[in-house]
């Protein structure tokens, strides 16, 4: 076989942003490894060019039609296409790529990757917002179209590992662990009173703005504990959580004769995304190997639904199925904007998605198997409107 013919066409979307960049680092180790097809980003556009011509991308795309102009001129006598808007983001998604990162953050990620799995291509999952959204429809499209769904989340990640040659029969519980974010070890009375600034700083993990506040809040694990239900078809009894402050461990799967298979590395999500890039291989990834010596011990604490309600909101939303998850994080995503333009409160987030889901739930659709992608776009943006109502009648 030529090198030509092993080459892997790759696209990320989301490429500026952390999961991208870890991604881009991947794949620029190997420049005779992979063509890359597509990448696209939003308001970075001095990044996206920038990788786009390191790695001579077919085409950029920012999701911002209004920065076409600069991404032109930052991409000018590169041969690099520029593109730029929602279609064309969509559109870069029909490309065809062998692998395509969905690293987009938000419910903004769910239709490329959509469009990748109908096209049969792999997607590597990082927008955990799909899942939350629109499990059953990412499966079902993946399905119907030989398309491949690989996770990319550390937690999903990990079980995935841990079930490789596993029968799912005897799986009865998945342990997802919480580094639990900024505050673990503030008094719950002070929560209050946090800032975005204070909420944005993880004790572990490098990542963008947003997850790392969702870390705080726990929003970001209720999300990966609804997709851990949507990706590996658990019941919600089934998932637990547990707070475990060095996030050495990402995830445990118990079977039935009482084994616990722990997926334990440093907290490198190059190791995730490495695994999916090259699965079912597994090729060396310049991640730390750990000492355990070194680091002694490992800790693990209760996750209190007091102190973190977005946990007993993902157990509602679970058991309720259908379309709360779309809602759930449409509403979240709001108070998540709030909360950053400091117009509500740290743990004003939570009520507000709690109002939210309670004013809908007359009008959601609760089945899982009933719904498509027009559903989800509009019980996305019915939570989205009751979210700003929500957080306006607090003026
Ligand atoms: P970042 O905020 O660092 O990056 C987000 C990316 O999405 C950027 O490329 C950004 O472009 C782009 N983007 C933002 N808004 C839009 C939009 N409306 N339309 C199209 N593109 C957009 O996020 P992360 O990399 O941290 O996270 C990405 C996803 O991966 C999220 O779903 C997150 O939950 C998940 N994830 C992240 C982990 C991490 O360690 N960071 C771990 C596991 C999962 P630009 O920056 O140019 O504006």
């Amino acid at each position: 076989m030529s090198s030509e013919q092993t080459r892997r066409r790759v696209s990320i979307f989301g490429a500026t942003g952390s999961i991208g960049q870890s991604t881009i680092d991947l794949i620029a180790r190997a420049p005779d490894a992979y063509d890359v097809v597509a990448l696209t980003g939003g308001q970075n556009i001095a990044q996206l060019a920038r990788d786009a011509i390191r790695l001579g991308a077919q085409v950029a795309v920012t999701a911002d039609a209004a920065r076409l102009p600069d991404l032109q001129q930052a991409l000018a006598g590169s041969g690099v296409e520029a593109a730029a808007g929602r279609t064309a983001l969509v559109e870069a998604a029909d490309r065809p790529a062998d692998w395509v990162m969905s690293a987009i953050v938000g419910a903004a990620g769910l239709e490329p990757g959509l469009r990748a799995l109908q096209r049969g291509a792999t997607l590597a999952l990082a927008n955990k917002e799909s899942m939350v959204c629109a499990g059953p429809l990412m499966l079902r499209t993946a399905q119907a179209h030989g398309g491949r769904l690989l996770p990319v989340d550390s937690e999903h990640s990990a079980v995935f590992q841990a079930l490789i040659g596993e029968d799912l029969d005897a799986v009865e519980r998945v342990i997802i662990t919480a580094s639990g974010g900024a505050f673990r070890d503030w008094p719950v009375e002070d929560l209050a009173h946090a800032t975005p600034e204070q909420a944005a700083t993880h004790p572990n993990w490098d990542m963008g703005q947003r997850i790392t506040i969702d870390s705080a809040s726990m929003f970001n694990k209720a999300l990966e504990l609804i997709e851990t239900k949507e990706f590996f078809g658990l019941s919600p009894d089934q998932i637990e959580t547990v707070v475990h402050p060095e996030s050495m461990i990402h995830a445990l799967v118990g079977f039935n004769d009482g084994a616990l298979m722990a997926h334990v590395g440093a907290p490198d999500m190059r190791h995730a995304i490495g695994f999916a890039l090259h699965y079912p291989e597994r090729k060396p990834l310049p991640v730390e190997r750990l000492d355990l010596v070194a680091l002694g011990q490992m800790t693990f604490r209760p996750a209190c639904e007091t102190r973190w309600p977005a946990l007993r909101l993902a157990r509602e939303v679970m058991e309720a199925g259908g379309l709360n998850g779309a809602a759930f994080n449409a509403a979240k995503e709001i108070a998540l904007d709030a909360f950053i333009a400091k117009q509500i409160g740290f743990t004003r987030m939570a009520e507000v998605v709690e109002e939210v889901l309670n004013r809908l739930s007359t009008q959601l659709c609760h089945i899982d198997d009933l719904f498509d992608l027009d559903m989800v776009v509009e019980a996305d943006h019915l939570a989205r409107t009751q979210a700003r109502q929500v957080i306006a009648e607090d003026t």
